[in-house]
């Protein structure tokens, strides 16, 4: 097959386009996605300048997501004195899979001279991903754990440094999962939330004062495009995946959600952009609503709606172990 722009040798085909690219006009396409995000989600606000820069802190994993959202905006600004992106990554304490990422993100970091910070968990909290799935005191799958270790210190460290923006690699199967997730489990409350936190341009989100806004610019491309970027571009990504993944659920959303786009290709867009209508309308809604009983923690003061935040009762129930 040919290129439909330049008549070379296609490198893909996308089912729900129609289009086949060449090397050179696919990533081109994807470089313009991610660009066109970052112009419609209003990421850089109109008063930055280089006297008033802004810090994009990037959720750096060293998965092919994180590693070409890292690229892409880098070619985008580095000239820009605008925009100083900072890589974090975390560090789960996973056995043979981390260790190996990490290596990702320091060679990537290296290549593209951007600031790198790593924070462990055993550091941070004195525990290690593949202990707590041994023990596992709460009788939970492995990722309730780390997802809620990792999001409390990638919001820490995004305020320690000063971010604008968190930014995450979440690519078009990701949200398309989580928004019909959010839609199967009937939670509105969490789709208006998802609006305000990551998904909305960031002058029409409701304001988060207790939070770094987040964002996650390369939501429009489908995963496979991802990777195909991140191999075409040789990118020093890792893909091994994590031997602790556990999320059931998920899962099933993903299973279904490939059948249906092999049957009817587009459904993954007509589901983000939908869902993200409806988001939009449904946090103006809630608006005021939330945030009213936000306090911080006794423990450890981060802002939680309880007594002791998610984050403490978890280590507590450990560290008991
Ligand atoms: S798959 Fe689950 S356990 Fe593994 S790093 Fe991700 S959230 Fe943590
Ligand atoms: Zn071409
Ligand atoms: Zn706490």
């Amino acid at each position: 097959m040919n290129c439909d722009r330049c008549k070379g040798d296609a490198v893909m085909h996308a089912a729900y386009s129609g289009a086949h690219l060449c090397e050179a006009h696919f990533c081109e396409s994807v470089e313009r996605r991610v660009r066109r995000r970052v112009r419609r989600d209003d990421l850089v606000p109109k008063d930055a300048s280089p006297e008033n820069p802004q810090t994009w802190v990037i959720g750096l994993s060293g998965g092919k997501d994180s590693v070409v959202l890292t690229q892409i905006l880098h070619e985008t600004f580095a000239e820009d004195p605008r925009i100083e992106l900072v890589g974090l990554t975390i560090h789960e304490g996973i056995e043979g899979y981390r260790d190996k990422s990490l290596e990702a993100c320091v060679d990537l970091a290296e290549d593209l001279e951007i600031r790198h910070e790593v924070v462990s968990y055993e550091e941070e909290f004195g525990v290690r991903m593949d202990d707590v799935v041994e023990d596992d005191p709460e009788n939970m799958a492995a990722c309730a754990y780390c997802g809620v270790f990792r999001r409390d210190l990638l919001s820490t460290y995004a305020d320690e440094l000063g971010a604008d923006i968190l930014l995450t690699g979440h690519n078009l199967d990701d949200e398309a999962q989580t928004a019909l997730m959010n839609f199967l489990e009937g939670d509105v409350a969490q789709i208006a939330k998802h609006f305000d936190a990551s998904l909305g341009p960031l002058s029409e989100r409701e304001e988060q004062t207790e939070f770094v806004p987040r964002a996650k610019p390369l939501r429009d491309v489908p995963e496979k495009e991802v990777a195909l970027y991140a191999h075409l571009a040789d990118l020093p990504a890792h893909i091994t995946e994590c031997p602790h993944s556990s999320e059931a659920y998920r899962g099933e959303i993903q299973k279904l959600l490939y059948g249906l786009e092999e049957n009817h290709p587009g459904t993954r867009h007509s589901i983000i952009s939908g869902y993200e209508e409806l988001a939009g309308i449904v946090s103006d809604q809630y608006s005021g609503d939330d945030g009213a009983d936000l306090r911080e923690c006794v423990e450890c003061g981060s802002t939680t709606t309880r007594e002791v935040c998610r984050k403490c009762s978890l280590l507590e129930s450990i560290h008991a172990v």
